[in-house]
């Protein structure tokens, strides 16, 4: 038996829905299916609006515009995140400011972001790593304070709450992905949450090549012409189709996901006790959607090894994200602000175990079982 690392999430209603768009010859963007997921993500989340993209990146670069970055300005985020965080405003000329992570939740350490704001601070980009909320009070505070933007990288937070609030609902922008490791998915996509509808407007009109298009189709304006700067970020109503499949059995996916969860965390908890390895930590004010399960071993030494265990015994597990402060581009036109306590460290010791949904109990079993084996060697 061998466990992959990911599946991607299926629902069988998916087929029906996407062979429907296709034989009503409806595939390109903003279709039925592609308002469908807007809406529901509008009403789940409480958002003033709601856009699907073509990928969580992309979204990222929507609100980088909205967020009017312009080179030279910085951009607060930390060193431990996906290089589409920092690509997303440097690619409107911005220097991104990297700032240690709390070694607990591995997000952003809110502590340690009042003192890398500069007068050409534009923005705060927490990323609610594992899908457990940053601490989001603190942030806004700050935020409010310096008159700053947050985009929230919301790419795994999908379905988790930070004192009941969606994340990805609770700054300026939210953005979440669908990208086919992500435990909704349409293979490639995503989608930006807008709290204020002013911002809302502008963002259909980038999205739509910097037309006011989406406004031609209502009727609200008799010609569309070229307003604004403007990408191409909508996804193809097939892809919606495929994710609105999902989103009608959200909490069937979620639950089954948590109790992944839950059985490795009970599973794995007298090693935990034994100090051998550590476990996730979810703070009392963050719901969590099971978006991965990770272990933390020693050093990165242990870390290979038990890699290379698992796989002996066909299980794949995986680690991610060289610091970006570290990486040939970040180290070319970033900084890190204060001392890498944690962030280097941390991420050196994190092994991600299988977690996608449709994982079986008795694989979840099977692999407590390989990493007990490991570590009583
Ligand atoms: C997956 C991910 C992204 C990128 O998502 P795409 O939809 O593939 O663009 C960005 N940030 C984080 C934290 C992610 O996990």
């Amino acid at each position: 038996m061998k466990i992959n690392f990911n599946v991607p999430p299926y629902v069988d209603t998916a087929i029906g829905y996407i062979e429907e768009c296709v034989k009503a010859q409806k595939i390109c963007g903003d279709g039925a299916y592609t308002k469908k997921c807007n809406e529901w993500f509008e009403k789940k989340t409480g958002t003033a609006k709601c856009l699907l993209a073509t990928s969580c990146t992309h979204a990222t670069e929507l609100a980088a515009i909205l967020c009017d970055i312009q080179p030279g300005d910085e951009v607060i985020l930390p060193s431990y995140t996906f290089v589409s965080t920092a690509n997303a405003f440097v690619l409107r000329g911005a220097t991104p400011v990297f700032v240690d992570i709390r070694p607990d939740t591995m997000n952003i350490d809110e502590q340690k972001i009042e003192d890398a704001i500069t007068p050409k601070t534009k923005a705060i980009v927490p990323v609610h790593y594992a899908g457990v909320g940053c601490e989001m009070d603190t942030i806004m505070d700050i935020a409010k304070r310096h008159n700053l933007y947050v985009v929230e990288d919301a790419a795994q937070g999908v379905m988790a709450t930070y004192k009941g609030k969606a994340l990805g609902s609770i700054g300026d922008f939210g953005a979440y992905s669908f990208h086919e490791t992500k435990n909704y998915s349409m293979g490639e996509g995503g989608a930006l949450l807008i709290k204020d509808p002013k911002a809302a407007e502008r963002a259909e009109i980038i999205r739509e090549k910097g037309t006011d298009r989406a406004k031609y189709f209502r009727g609200q304006v008799d010609k569309y012409t070229w307003v604004d700067l403007g990408s191409s970020y909508l996804p193809s109503d097939m892809n919606a189709a495929y994710l609105y499949s999902q989103l009608e059995v959200a909490d069937r996916i979620n639950d089954d996901r948590r109790a992944s969860w839950d059985h490795y965390f009970g599973r794995l908890t007298p090693l935990k006790d034994a100090g051998r390895v550590e476990l996730p930590y979810v703070p009392q004010e963050c719901i969590h959607n099971a978006h991965m399960f990770y272990i933390k071993c020693k050093d990165i030494e242990e870390r290979s090894k038990l890699i290379d265990h698992l796989k002996a015994n066909d299980i794949l597990s995986v680690f991610h994200y060289i610091p970006l402060h570290t990486a040939p581009e970040g180290k070319k036109i970033g900084r890190f602000h204060g001392t890498d306590e944690y962030t280097t460290k941390e991420s050196e010791r994190l092994l991600r175990l299988p977690m996608f949904y449709g994982l079986k109990s008795d694989e979840v079993d099977l692999i407590c079982d390989k990493v007990t084996e490991f570590y009583a060697e």
